[in-house]
């Protein structure tokens, strides 16, 4: 049994000097001053938690690796001279931050609402890329193997005849390789492997893939995975996650 904690620090890259604010602000570090590149960087650590505080480190203790770890490496540099993979690559230095037994699992930078990497510090390292997407469609929930009653009874309001909607929300995790990785290029798939075909669509009339599966999220992750994983530009796929409503999502990988 483990415990996990992590801890979220945002803040805007800028010069070394102007982190002159400790502490972990909610609109982020050396903020207020001028437009700004900003990011978030999430630490999540493992370790005993103490029987007496229930705390398994102080998160003021994270802040200050975190703080310290953005104004040492972070920024001595120009923004526009760091690139995305080089930023989460030096995250591995965050793990000097914590000692034994408190040990630094993963970290993940958000450069965006919708695009992150994250660093899992395990031997060897794995970097991976998430991105999200988002289409509309319309579904039908209905099992004809069941009487209607049994449908309806079942599957509720999703049952309903005429089928109903969901903005659904895609989020797409591959591995980074050692060079570059093709962000373009990978957003131009996911665009036309999947977003082109479901986005405005009716699920069980649009598409063959569920002509005889029903399009719960489930299978709908499944399916959205087994179209990615053809794809060679995305070889080093990792997960498929597939929101049909910010309560509901389910999670596809071939692990
Ligand atoms: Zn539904």
């Amino acid at each position: 049994m483990k415990t996990r904690l992590t801890r979220e620090y945002r803040f805007f890259l800028r010069n070394a000097a102007d982190y002159s604010i400790k502490g972990n602000a909610w609109s982020g570090a050396a903020s207020g001053l001028s437009i700004a590149p900003f990011f978030i960087l999430r630490a999540t650590v493992s370790g005993p938690v103490d029987p007496l505080t229930g705390y398994l480190i102080n998160i003021q203790d994270i802040d200050r690796g975190l703080a310290e770890f953005v104004q040492r490496v972070y920024a001595p540099r120009p923004a526009d001279e760091w690139t995305y993979l080089e930023m989460i690559r030096s995250a591995d230095q965050l793990a000097d931050a914590f000692a034994a037994p408190i040990e630094l699992l993963q970290v993940e930078l958000a450069v965006s609402p919708f695009m992150s990497f994250r660093l899992v510090l395990k031997d060897p390292p794995m970097l991976t890329f998430t991105q999200e997407f988002e289409f509309s469609a319309a579904h039908r929930l209905d099992c004809p193997a069941l009487s209607p009653p049994e449908n309806q009874k079942y599957f509720g309001k999703c049952n309903h005849p005429n089928g109903h909607g969901h903005n659904y929300v895609v989020a797409v995790t591959v591995a980074c390789g050692d060079g570059a990785f093709p962000l373009a290029q990978f957003e131009a798939a996911v665009k036309r492997l999947v977003i082109d075909r479901f986005d405005h669509k009716h699920l069980n009339l649009d598409l063959p893939e569920f002509a005889s599966v029903n399009p719960s999220v489930e299978h709908i992750a499944k399916v959205i995975w087994q179209l990615l994983s053809d794809e060679p530009l995305l070889a080093g796929l990792v997960n498929v996650r597939v929101y049909e409503t910010p309560k509901t999502w389910a999670d596809y990988s071939a692990i």
